[in-house]
């Protein structure tokens, strides 16, 4: 791989200020991958669409009070997303704002949603990343499902249960670079590369399936969270289960296929007449005993889930099944894990501390 990357990302923002200042800090250049950031005011908009971006980001808010000589900007940042959309279809757009929280459901137009002060701290890796990932993913147009796995590394363990789980139209592959993608009558239809970076993002990697997260995959495991953390994703062959593949990001991702290889895989395993590996994995890697998984609400070990506390639906605990109940209000994805839920201990006789 020679030659430099370049990824250009246009920020429409009607503060010139705030932008000419925070490029500095989101422009790089290393391993082979430039990233420019060119700031672009509302009314510029439509001559900066002449040219090719990796990546817009749009600044929600779009108000700046008109200026004496009866110019402003009365564009809002959906408006400005809007006539992005009309123009390109497939470069991705993010959402700039300093007051929606990160659990604001992205609006259809955009393709992620990031917090300003999130945006001016981790910018910089994050529009180099996902800058390559989307360029990666332009490029795997070539209509067939093996193109998928590799954008998504995936083990061929676990390459049934993900063509079962990709939307139908995806299953093999993206249409070819120069098919048509066929337009319906509504104005906005995500292109396929859009389509597909959107389900690895908000499907494959939000919710427990072929990829689990850290407290999932120690509860596959039969081990705490703290402990796969620390010792057990040290040991080689649970470190080669982590999901390498496109928006990776910063938050580790397993393979569930290769945690249960890793579990059985090992001598140790084949006299073990259980196949369930939160029973094999802890004896094979000798777990102490105060670290393997417990369910939060029993107290007993060997949980085979994960729930919600009712009353928080962000804590999550390993739990059993039985303890658990399935969550009225939220679905998860076709074939993806049952989100659940469990009665919050300081709801019933449990109410120590
Ligand atoms: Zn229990």
């Amino acid at each position: 791989m020679s030659g430099t990357v370049m990824i250009r990302v246009l920020w429409i923002n009607d503060d010139e200020g705030e932008s000419a200042r925070a490029r500095r800090g989101l422009e790089s250049s290393n391993a082979g991958a430039v990233v420019e950031v060119e700031p672009c005011l509302p009314s510029d908009l439509a001559n900066m669409l002449r040219e090719d971006w990796d990546i817009f980001l749009v600044d929600f808010v779009l108000s700046k009070p008109a200026t004496p000589s009866g110019e402003g900007y009365p564009d809002e940042g959906l408006a400005a997303a809007g006539r992005i959309r009309e123009k390109v279809q497939d470069r991705p757009i993010y959402l700039v704002s300093g007051w929606v929280s990160s659990d604001t459901p992205v609006p259809d137009l955009f393709d992620f949603i990031i917090f300003t002060p999130d945006l001016l701290r981790d910018g910089r890796k994050l529009l180099r990343q996902d800058g390559l990932d989307y360029q990666q993913v332009r490029r795997a147009q070539k209509g067939t499902f093996s193109s998928v796995a590799s954008l998504l590394a995936a083990p061929e363990e676990s390459c049934d249960a993900l063509r079962q789980m990709l939307p139908p139209t995806m299953r093999e592959g993206f249409p070819c670079r120069n098919s048509e993608v066929k337009k319906e009558a509504a104005p906005l239809v995500l292109s396929p590369v859009l389509a597909f970076s959107r389900w690895v993002r908000y499907q494959l990697l939000a919710y427990g399936g072929p990829l689990l997260d850290d407290l999932r995959a120690a509860t596959l495991l039969g081990v705490d969270e703290g402990y796969f953390g620390s010792k057990l994703s040290q040991r080689e062959e649970i470190a080669d289960a982590v999901y390498s593949g496109v928006f990776a990001g910063s938050q580790n991702r397993w393979w569930r296929s290769l945690l249960c290889k890793a579990a059985f895989s090992a001598e140790k395993a084949q006299a073990m007449a259980s196949a369930r590996p939160s029973e094999v994995a802890p004896e094979v890697f000798g777990v102490p005993q105060e670290h393997r998984s417990e369910c939060a609400v029993c107290g007993a070990g060997l949980p085979e889930t994960v729930a919600s506390d009712e009353d928080d639906v962000e804590v999550v605990r390993p739990v059993h099944v039985s303890c658990s109940r399935p969550d009225p209000t939220r679905d998860a994805p076709s074939l993806f894990d049952e989100l659940r839920l469990f009665e919050s201990r300081t709801n019933g006789k449990n109410t120590g501390a």
